[in-house]
């Protein structure tokens, strides 16, 4: 396969075209960034660990009957994926909550919510991803009222999936985030779903061990990575393990000071 024009550039990841139609190489970058790219950086490694995280849990979805746009991988940070419309919704699960919810409800952190919440919102940077609801959905004719209750069943079936696999592994899925696109009448899930997207926390101290540790300087990031691809994937650490490191006092999301509301400013 060939590797042709840049078609689009995210924060953290490219997307080319191929020599193969219906299908595009996605590249997971090293830039890391968070409140709304209010904070940078280049971390070196840290596209391949998403990218690999990404390649395992589209693996293990599709083996469950999930349809994701994952197709291979070309190398470490290069995955060929199948050519979606995608949807500009952010669907968010929540098993527990934290981050935006406990800023923007009386939650407190760490209350599980059962049944799960789904969030979704606008995937728009210039509006800063408000938040919207099923009317919105549809009058903004972003998708059906058909199309959005499939993505909410699969979204829930993928929750349910990957909150299992990484209790194997003693990791709480906290929450994450999902896109959508449609490959003719099908809707694929699509992006990545990596440490980037899910908030996890480990079962037994929960410390973070996601991009939490990055937005709120928790510790290691790369050394986190690492580690967590490692128990995800169920391979040996790429490094040495670093030194834990325990939840702050706060080690929340809503000791967050940008508060700005449930703009980006929280996350990304
Ligand atoms: P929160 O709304 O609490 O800030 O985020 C909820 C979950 O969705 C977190 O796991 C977070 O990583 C993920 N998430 C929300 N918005 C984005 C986004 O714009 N980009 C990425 N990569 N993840 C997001």
């Amino acid at each position: 396969m060939k590797q042709k024009n840049l078609l689009y550039t995210g924060k953290a990841k490219s997307v080319y075209r191929t020599d193969v139609k219906g299908q595009f190489i996605v590249e997971f970058r090293d830039d890391i960034t968070a409140f709304d790219g209010g904070k940078k950086d280049v971390l070196k490694n840290k596209g391949s660990y998403n990218a690999e995280v990404s390649a395992f849990i589209f693996e293990y979805l599709e083996k469950h009957g999930v349809k994701t746009h994952f197709v291979e991988m070309l190398d470490p940070r290069r995955m060929v994926v199948r050519e979606l419309g995608m949807i500009p919704l952010e669907v968010i699960v929540r098993n527990i909550a934290a981050g935006s919810i406990i800023r923007n409800y009386p939650f407190k952190e760490g209350t599980k919510l059962d049944p799960p919440v789904i969030v979704i919102d606008f995937k728009d940077d210039s509006r800063h991803d408000p938040m919207l609801n099923d009317d919105l959905v549809v009058a903004l004719k972003l998708a059906t009222p058909k199309e959005l209750a499939e993505i909410k069943k699969i979204a829930l079936k993928i929750n349910t999936l990957l909150a299992k696999l990484l209790a194997s592994q003693g990791i709480t899925l906290v929450d994450f985030k999902m896109e959508f696109g449609r490959g003719g009448k099908t809707i694929y899930l699509g992006d990545e779903i990596s440490m980037d997207s899910m908030r996890l926390w480990d079962k037994e101290t929960g410390e973070s061990l996601d991009k939490d540790v990055y937005r709120f300087n928790k510790g290691d990031v790369m050394a986190t990575y690492n580690r967590v691809t490692a128990r995800i994937t169920k391979k040996p650490a790429a490094k040495a393990p670093a030194k834990k490191k325990g939840r702050t006092e706060t080690g929340d999301g809503g000791s967050c000071k940008e508060g700005k509301g449930r703009g980006k400013e929280s996350v990304g």
